[in-house]
């Protein structure tokens, strides 16, 4: 299939794509627009066409860049890929080594593309474009994600379902391989060796062809077809005016900036869960070699089963033949059991605990993970059959009335074992409990501070009763601040008054009552009185 032929708007396989709009046009509608608003005549800056100019100011010629030296210095081995993976995905060891293997293959393919560049005609190679098949939350968009990480190249996902055949329907397909400029500052050559990742590619292939209100499965199929073979892609949306302006004001400028972004050097990476793809191998292959049931329950496409798939069972799934023949690598990623779940909380590099530990780190609170704890999150999270997402499901169910209850208290460790999770509403009023007796116990240490600093401050003795320390508790929480602030600032000027007192008594020592908390001067007020009084 030839995609530089004559096109036909008609052609469902051929959508017709928005013209680029002609700056004269532009600048007509502009004018136009601002004449209205009683603005006069409007001229954009350096906007007059006449000074169009067709020789752009000479700029010298990019060396190689960056982009181009980090690609030719590609030296991965796929080994060091997996390895990579391994830190943070559990399981999935075939989709890992299919992985690595089609990312060092494709990458080393543009590396002897760059490095022969006068060959490159003679060196056509095939992209190593791959497709995924598993279920939700099993590790596919985290593999590619820290693929695309190690590498250093951008990284883009979208879902089929979003695509429209044309675009401005609903997401264009275009406007991934601009994503991918964004997602790389800005540095177009760099996008062009970026990774792009689709899901839901099997709702593409959906009996009737429909996805959305007037999208056929099948013309985005098409569209998708163009980028993975080799297309341009403008820069500049066309449906854009604002970009549309910028981008003639750079050609004015004489900036030599590209304008639009290859594609021939992205890989794809498409994935979907493909359900009823194991119906069709399965029937295929019951009638030659494997004898099968069509009676029997229907288990999910595993390792074994995947190895028969072939390109036909694609097709009779309802993909176009061109379309999967673009993308050579196949792999499955397997459901995860309740093991699977654990086994990631315990070790994989971006477990959810560690993002537990750090929200409560936030509130001065050490959380400490039990084995028997962590067992019973993940099968909780088995139970949400939404794969490791589950995790997150669960464990928030799980920490929630911990999370809202337990900051702002004295509470500084939290143990989550089976029992807690078993057991919530108990363990909650236990720690309400600790909670308080905590809080008393830390009010008691800074007002015995509070005593000693005044002491060693104006060798007066103090004591506050036990009253006097639940309302100074009680005030601090009011005021978001500690006891020691609180009770600091209340009695910020009694040594004056309890000092006269003494001379005129020869008190020691004095006791701090709930009253002298709720009202200070007042209660040094009365306190000197009677001093009088007793003199
Ligand atoms: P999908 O297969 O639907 O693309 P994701 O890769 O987006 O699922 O998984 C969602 C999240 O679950 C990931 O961000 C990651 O935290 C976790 N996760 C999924 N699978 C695994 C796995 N095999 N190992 C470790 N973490 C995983």
């Amino acid at each position: 299939m030839s995609s530089d032929g004559p096109k036909d708007p008609k052609d469902p396989k051929d959508p017709p794509k928005p013209e680029m709009p002609d700056p004269d046009e532009i600048r007509k509608t502009l004018e136009s627009m601002f004449g209205k608003l009683g603005g006069g005549k409007f001229t954009m800056p350096g906007m007059d066409p006449s000074s169009f100019s067709s020789e752009p100011d000479e700029e010298p010629e990019p060396e190689s860049s960056p982009i181009e030296e980090k690609i030719l210095d590609f030296n991965y081995l796929p080994r060091d890929i997996k390895a990579h993976l391994d830190r943070y995905v559990i399981r999935q060891d075939e989709a890992k080594k299919a992985l690595a293997i089609a990312v060092c293959d494709h990458y080393n393919h543009v590396k002897a593309l760059k490095a022969h560049d006068e060959d490159s005609e003679r060196l056509e190679l095939q992209k190593q474009n791959v497709i995924v098949v598993g279920p939700t939350g099993v590790g596919k968009t985290y593999l590619v994600k820290h693929i695309a990480e190690l590498i250093g190249v951008p990284f883009v996902k979208a879902d089929a379902t979003k695509f429209s055949e044309t675009g401005y329907v609903g997401g264009d397909v275009d406007d991934l391989v601009r994503e991918l400029v964004s997602k790389a500052n800005g540095d177009v050559s760099l996008a062009e060796y970026g990774i792009i990742y689709i899901d839901e590619i099997d709702k593409l292939a959906a009996k009737g062809g429909m996805i959305g209100r007037d999208v056929s499965g099948r013309g985005v199929q098409t569209t998708l077809l163009k980028l993975m073979e080799e297309t341009e892609v403008p820069l500049r949306n066309p449906g854009d005016m604002r970009g549309q302006m910028m981008a003639m004001m750079d050609m004015q400028k004489g900036k030599k900036e590209k304008d639009s972004i290859n594609t021939r050097h992205i890989l794809f990476i498409v994935s979907g869960a493909f359900s009823g793809l194991e119906k069709i191998v399965r029937k295929r292959s019951s009638s030659s070699q494997i004898g099968f049931s069509a009676d029997v329950a229907q288990p999910p496409m595993d390792k074994e089963l995947f190895q028969q798939v072939t390109t036909q069972d694609f097709i009779d799934f309802g993909f176009e033949a061109e379309f999967i023949g673009r993308l050579p690598v196949r792999v499955v990623c397997e459901h995860l059991e309740a093991d699977d779940l654990e086994a990631i909380l315990k070790y994989s590099e971006g477990s959810l605990l560690r993002q537990y530990e750090k929200e409560f780190e936030a509130y001065g609170i050490d959380i400490k993970f039990k084995n028997d704890g962590i067992k019973r999150i993940a099968e909780l999270a088995a139970g949400e059959m939404t794969g490791a997402r589950g995790l997150m499901t669960a464990g928030e169910r799980v920490l929630r009335d911990f999370k809202y209850e337990l900051p702002g208290t004295s509470v500084a460790e939290l143990v989550v074992n089976q029992d807690l999770i078993d057991n919530r509403e108990d363990h909650l009023s236990k720690y309400r409990e600790l909670g308080k007796e905590l809080v008393v116990e830390k009010a008691r240490q800074e007002v015995n501070t509070f005593i000693s600093e005044f002491k060693a401050k104006h060798g007066v003795v103090i004591t506050l009763d036990d009253d006097a320390v639940s309302l100074l508790v009680k005030t601090a929480g009011d005021q978001a601040r500690s006891v020691l602030q609180v009770a600091r600032q209340l009695f910020r000027d009694y040594q004056f008054g309890l000092k006269l007192i003494q001379k005129n008594t020869g008190q020691a020592a004095f006791v701090l009552t709930e009253k002298a908390v709720k009202d200070p001067d007042q209660f040094l007020s009365e306190l000197v009185v009677r001093s009088y009084k007793e003199e």
